[in-house]
C-alpha cells in the first residue's frame, strides 16, 4: 500500500462511530470510509452500497472461501461483519488514506495482519451516555440492546490496547480531533 495509511476507528456499538466519521467526511469530503459487508438486515433508510453492502449468508460465505475479507467477525453473537480487500484495496492503489469502523475482533485482525495501521478508539463520554444512546436510537428491541450493552463493557475494557483514545462527547469535536490525528486537519 504505497503512501496509503489505514486507520482503525473502534468503539462499541452505540458511541457514535457512524456520526464522528460523518461529520468527517462532511468537514473533509476526502476522507474515504470503507464500506463493510454485512448479513443483517438493511434498517430503515440504510442504502445497499453506501451504508453496507447487504449479503446473504451464502455470499458472505462464498466471499470467505474467496479470502474477500481483510477481516471479518460475528458481531453482538449475532449478523457477521467484515472489511471487503476490494473495497480498500480499491482506496490504497491510488494512494489514498482509509478509515475502517469495524468492531474489537476486527481492530485485532488488523493489529496482527497490519500492523503499521492507526488505532484508534472512541469512548463514551459516561457509560450512561452510552446506554442513553443506545436505547434512543430506537432501532433494536430490549433484547438487543442488553446485548449490546454486554458486548460494550468487553469492547471498553479494551479501550488501552489502541495508540489513541478519543472521547465522544460532541461529535464535531470528536472528529476534529480524528482529522488531526490522521494530519488532515
Ligand atoms: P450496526 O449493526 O450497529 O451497524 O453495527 C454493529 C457493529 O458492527 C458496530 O459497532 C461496528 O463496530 C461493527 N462493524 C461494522 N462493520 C464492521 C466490519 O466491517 N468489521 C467488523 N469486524 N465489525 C464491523
Amino acid at each position: 500500500m504505497p503512501n496509503s495509511r489505514l486507520y482503525v476507528l473502534a468503539g462499541p456499538s452505540g458511541v457514535g462511530k457512524g456520526t464522528v466519521v460523518n461529520a468527517l467526511r462532511k468537514m473533509y469530503p476526502q476522507v474515504k470510509v470503507a464500506v463493510s459487508a454485512t448479513t443483517r438486515a438493511p434498517r430503515p433508510g440504510e442504502r445497499d452500497g453506501i451504508d453496507y453492502y447487504f449479503l446473504s449468508e451464502e455470499r458472505f460465505d462464498k466471499l470467505l472461501a474467496a479470502d474477500g475479507f481483510l477481516e471479518w467477525a460475528q458481531v453482538h453473537g449475532r449478523a457477521r461483519y467484515g472489511t471487503l480487500r476490494s473495497e480498500v484495496e480499491e482506496h490504497s492503489s491510488r494512494g489514498e488514506d482509509v478509515i475502517l469502523e469495524i468492531d474489537l475482533a476486527g481492530a485485532r485482525q488488523i493489529r496482527r495482519t497490519h500492523p503499521d495501521a492507526h488505532f484508534i478508539f472512541l469512548l463514551p463520554p459516561s457509560q450512561q451516555a452510552l446506554e442513553e444512546r443506545l436505547r434512543g436510537r430506537g432501532t433494536e428491541d430490549d433484547a438487543e440492546v442488553a446485548r449490546r450493552l454486554e458486548t460494550a463493557k468487553i469492547e471498553l475494557a479494551a479501550a488501552k490496547e489502541f495508540e489513541h483514545q478519543l472521547i465522544n462527547d460532541h461529535p464535531e469535536q470528536a472528529a476534529r480531533e480524528l482529522a488531526a490525528l490522521m494530519g488532515i486537519a
